[in-house]
């Protein structure tokens, strides 16, 4: 038995046309093949940009399985990558607050942002619905936000501060302009005019302070290089301090190791910054304290110090002493921004230096700044 209708369709292909279906299969297949080769090569560069990335990133199915967790999830969130696939979210994580999120998420809606803290640090976490994929129903991702936060909450800070460094010199200020403006004799009212004069030279400091600084971040005040003998800027700062450190009771001095220290450098910034670390060495030492004054050549760079034996800082305060608008003693209010070791970093950096600081709390301190020898 044939069936008439296969045999006519076969009757109407004669060998070259069967020829062309066969080429035009060959082009289907390899077509299809090179797609499948696209396909898994985007595929693969997805998972490898997803495992790279800093953010915690977890996927889970409709009914809350964990699907997918990358490297940095199981980092920041200590949960091991290969056991936790197939598991429930909820025996392999124990936050009921990413929890919330992913319920919200799973019942389709929207859940905001949240701000999830975990050892010491802040991320935001965001949970979405993924439409279309049988397996992912949730993705969780989770973005370190510290960073962001502090600044936020330093740049408040300052303002507050700010706010109260100036009051304080205004009141002042106001005080003693009225009652210069009674009758008093010579003596009172020189007592006031000085009390005007040091109340404004306080706030034209941190006012210079704040300006200078702002030119520096922003790029503004271009370093001026030079060929100039460090040596020199430091006599200048030295001889500059030595009146209020003697006002202070403290001794001072300048160990001088070379006789020449030639360098390219802005001579004004480094000036600016070692004068910063003597004000505050005399700042923070008490009566009959010693500074001091020295210098290391390197191969690359050149470094200065300045040593005191002062109230010193505890470990934790080191780390952050660098920091815009920093003050270790908040409660001692010894005046000042916490701006001036900010500026002193920021011009290390513009002679690609850097900063350092030894400390201990109650024996001193020695702060420190590099500046390269490869500036041109
Ligand atoms: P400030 O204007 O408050 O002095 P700085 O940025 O110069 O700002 O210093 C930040 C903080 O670092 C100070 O408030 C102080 O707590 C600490 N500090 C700086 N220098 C010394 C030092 N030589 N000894 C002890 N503490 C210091």
């Amino acid at each position: 038995f044939r069936d008439s209708r296969n045999e006519e369709a076969f009757d109407t292909y004669d060998g070259a046309e069967l020829d062309e279906l066969a080429r035009s299969f060959t082009d289907l297949s390899e077509n299809l093949g090179n797609q499948l080769k696209v396909a898994a090569l985007e595929r693969s560069r997805l998972d490898q940009t997803l495992a790279a990335s800093a953010d915690v990133i977890i996927a889970i199915d409709s009914v809350s399985t964990v699907v997918y967790v990358n490297e940095a999830a199981a980092k920041i969130l200590t949960i091991p990558v290969d056991s936790v696939l197939g598991r429930p979210l909820l025996s392999v994580l124990v936050d009921h607050e990413i929890h919330e999120l992913t319920e919200i998420a799973l019942a389709g809606q929207d859940p905001d942002p949240r701000i999830i803290w975990r050892d010491d640090r802040q991320y935001q976490a965001v949970a979405r619905r993924i439409i279309g994929d049988g397996l992912w129903a949730v993705v969780l991702v989770m973005h370190d936000v510290t960073a962001m936060q502090e600044a936020e909450a330093a740049r408040r800070e300052f303002v507050a501060d700010v706010s109260h460094e100036l009051r304080t010199p205004i009141a002042s200020i106001s005080a003693a302009v009225e009652t210069l403006g009674t009758d008093l004799g010579s003596d009172d009212a020189k007592h006031f005019r000085e009390v005007i004069q040091s109340e404004t030279g306080k706030m034209a400091q941190i006012i210079e302070e704040m300006l200078e600084l702002a030119r520096l971040e922003s790029g503004i005040a271009q370093p001026q290089f030079r060929l100039i003998d460090l040596n020199y800027v430091i006599d200048e700062a030295v001889n500059r301090i030595s009146t209020q450190a003697n006002h202070a009771g403290l001794s001072l001095s300048f160990e001088k190791v070379d006789d020449s220290l030639r360098i390219n450098a802005d001579p004004d910034l480094v000036y600016r910054a070692l004068l910063n670390l003597l004000h505050n060495a005399v700042k923070f030492t008490p009566n009959a304290g010693h500074i001091l004054v020295s210098t290391r050549s390197e191969k690359d760079q050149i470094w200065l110090f300045v040593r005191d034996n002062g109230v010193g800082l505890s470990e934790e305060d080191q780390v952050r002493v660098f920091r815009r608008f920093y003050r270790a003693d908040k409660a001692r209010r010894l005046g000042g921004t916490g701006l001036g070791l900010a500026l002193v970093r920021h011009i290390a950096e513009a002679h690609m230096g850097q900063v350092s600081v030894e400390s201990q709390l109650g024996s001193g301190s020695i702060f420190g700044f590099s500046l390269s020898r490869n500036m041109v």
